[in-house]
């Protein structure tokens, strides 16, 4: 088999050993990496991929929040509460009473949970071990797997939807897990996905300082339209796609100017995480400003990636799929 000499550049996704590279990137431990686009399947990953150490660093207590919640403000919760009520009421526009879901990386389960706001249906999770994962086994609705899903978890043409929302680009191993996906959902079901669009025009012009890049957490990413083509070999036709995301969006360009201003990247994202050691040399005074800088530039970005939206260029997208039947 021919093998990348050091092995540092091979394809996250088809494992193929020819890329180039796009930019620079680092985190907020200080590793640098660079985003490499793969000349076989056009995945771009982070390269070289980051050790197992590094992935548990950035996986530590301080990425799901030390406290009962991620955030420690309330407020942040809240207003996230109030978005994966949305995404819920999206998602059972699609469902039958007593369909079964299963949402990959269900976090504390908070989605799945307000699933049953609109309607009677069985729930499934996966979860990395963690404080999320304690937090989603607590919701007692819910069938939770800690862990990655793996082929053979559940019996093919099972699921009635599954959703993997900020997820699919922290797969360690995406192909596998899109193979089983496109298994475990019965013709005439759906799956939805949402991440981070590197074609986007924040992807384009932060580069390495782009907040969605999330390095080393974020392992690759796909252009939608390439990752419509992979769903399409699959079986899967396009129902949906969304760009425009409040959520995510607007806060992506504010993070990333603040970015372009700081030595470290997420000063102001790592303050509201609670991540008090990371953010200790900034001043009070220097985080207000970030903080004001947030309040007063959100309404802009917020109008901006609604046009950005119109063009397919906003920072993140959510597709939805629906699993053809046979024919
Ligand atoms: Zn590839």
């Amino acid at each position: 088999m021919l093998e990348n000499k050091n092995n540092q550049s091979v394809c996250g996704y088809c494992k193929g050993i020819e890329s180039e590279v796009q930019y620079k990137t680092f985190d907020i431990f200080d590793n640098h990496f660079t985003i490499n686009k793969c000349k076989s399947c056009n995945a771009y990953f982070l390269a070289p991929r980051p050790t197992p150490e590094q992935i548990a660093q950035a996986y530590d207590s301080s990425y799901y929040g030390e406290k009962e919640e991620k955030f420690s403000s309330p407020l942040v919760e809240k207003t996230l509460d109030y978005f994966r009520s949305g995404r819920a009421r999206n998602v059972s526009k699609f469902l039958n009473t007593g369909a079964k879901v299963l949402d990959v990386g269900c976090g504390n389960g908070r989605f799945l949970k307000y699933l049953l706001k609109f309607g009677s249906f069985e729930l499934y999770g996966t979860e990395m071990e963690g404080n999320s994962a304690k937090r989603a086994s607590r919701v007692k609705e819910i069938t939770l797997k800690t862990g990655t899903l793996n082929a053979g978890d559940f019996p093919d043409n099972f699921f009635d939807a599954v959703s993997l929302f900020h997820v699919f680009e922290h797969l360690a191993e995406p192909k596998e897990t899109l193979e089983t996906i496109s298994k475990i959902v019965k013709p005439g079901g759906i799956a939805v996905f949402s991440f981070p669009n590197i074609a986007s025009f924040q992807a384009r012009f932060f580069k390495g300082k782009w907040l969605h890049l999330d390095p080393p957490r974020h392992l690759f990413f796909f252009d939608p339209k390439d990752f419509i083509k992979i769903m399409e070999s699959k079986g899967f036709k396009t129902v949906k796609q969304h760009y425009f995301s409040f959520e995510q969006n607007p806060f992506g360009a504010v993070q990333s100017f603040l970015n372009l201003t700081t030595k470290k990247r997420e000063v102001l994202f790592e303050s509201m995480k609670g991540n008090k050691d990371y953010i200790k040399e900034y001043s009070k005074f220097n985080l207000l400003i970030q903080k004001l800088f947030f309040l007063f530039s959100m309404p802009f970005f917020a109008f901006s990636d609604i046009f950005s939206s119109l063009l397919n260029k906003s920072a993140t997208v959510e597709i939805t799929f629906i699993k053809k039947l046979p024919l």
